[in-house]
């Protein structure tokens, strides 16, 4: 089989004869691109494992899954109680980052982390469950409340999937992009411009101007969901924010809130919203042409918002 590693800050496809990992078997049929991904690509020490977590497949019988990546302990605190994303070996051993992942023909997992897919979700485009899952999980976190006021700043994929979550849960969405292909995309979606004050504002952008805006479009005691990565810190403005009593939530991916899992949710979401698909897919590639694919994704300027790869 064929699987994505990352060497020298390089991707390369290799042959292999399979990963030793042991569960249930998955050939992967969509797998995208993320943020991460090209981040761990550029760091020094060489992820060891084959890259990728956002992946949909089919089992050995044809049953349509996406894949959780978490691989928490089961046995903790926090993975008894169902926040399984904060077990203290969990992230570490997470697919694509301490365990193979699936940017290959097929990975093996544990049963643990299969999603079952209604049959109405194209597998081409159930890789979205993963970054959908990441805002469901926020959304949850920040209490979204029905009608609500949202605004999102930044229109990579996981700011035009918080438009969607909240517009599911029919707030008024407005949408801060920096490239125009972001903003069609978000209209498409339902957000309209940016206009007053929030009751959430959600930074997708991973910017430190991005945060200090959320802080200006807060109104007083409102809240901040941080969804966007700073991989070097927040220099946040805090008087504003002090002054406003605002409350910022952080979020980390994806948990369970009793027997639902944020997953089970963004896979419900996308059967119901096939447009998110549509909006966020701007690219699809074969396998064999990952180098292209890591090129395009990592071109924002390129019109790239969601590239997925198609083993
Ligand atoms: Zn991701
Ligand atoms: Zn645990």
């Amino acid at each position: 089989m064929r699987a994505v590693y990352f060497r020298d800050g390089e991707v390369e496809l290799r042959e292999t004869c399979g990963t030793p990992d042991e569960g249930v078997r998955v050939r992967v049929r969509s797998i995208g691109i993320c943020g991460s991904d090209l981040h761990m690509l550029g760091m020094k020490s060489p992820l060891q494992c084959v890259a990728g977590h956002e992946v949909a497949g089919v089992l050995d019988d044809g049953t349509p899954v996406a894949v959780e990546p978490s691989v928490p302990c089961h046995e903790c605190a926090s993975c008894r109680a169902g926040d399984y994303n904060l077990c203290p070996v969990g992230a570490g051993r997470s697919l694509g980052v301490g365990r193979n992942g699936g940017m290959a023909d097929e990975l093996r997992v544990p049963e643990s982390c299969l999603v079952y897919l209604p049959s109405s979700i194209d597998l081409r485009d159930a890789c979205l469950v993963e970054p959908l899952a990441v805002v469901v999980h926020g959304m949850r976190r920040a209490g979204l409340e029905a009608g609500q006021r949202v605004a999102v700043i930044g229109g990579g994929a996981i700011g035009l999937c918080a438009v969607a979550v909240a517009k599911a849960d029919n707030a008024t969405v407005g949408l801060s992009a920096r490239y125009d292909h972001q903003v069609a995309a978000g209209r498409s979606l339902g957000a309209g411009e940016i206009e007053g004050q929030y009751d959430l504002v959600v930074e997708c952008a991973g910017t430190e101007k991005a945060v200090n805006r959320a802080i200006k479009l807060c109104r007083p005691k409102g809240k901040i969901l941080i969804l966007g990565t700073h991989w070097n810190g927040i220099p946040l403005q805090q008087i504003p924010a002090m002054m406003k009593e605002i409350t910022i939530v952080f979020s980390f991916m994806y948990a369970a809130n009793g027997a639902v899992r944020d997953f089970d949710v963004a896979a419900m979401l996308l059967a119901r919203h096939p447009e998110i698909a549509k909006a966020l897919i701007t690219h699809r590639y074969p396998l064999a042409e990952v180098k292209q694919a890591f090129a395009v994704a990592r071109d924002r300027k390129a019109g790239a918002i969601k590239v997925v790869l198609e083993p």
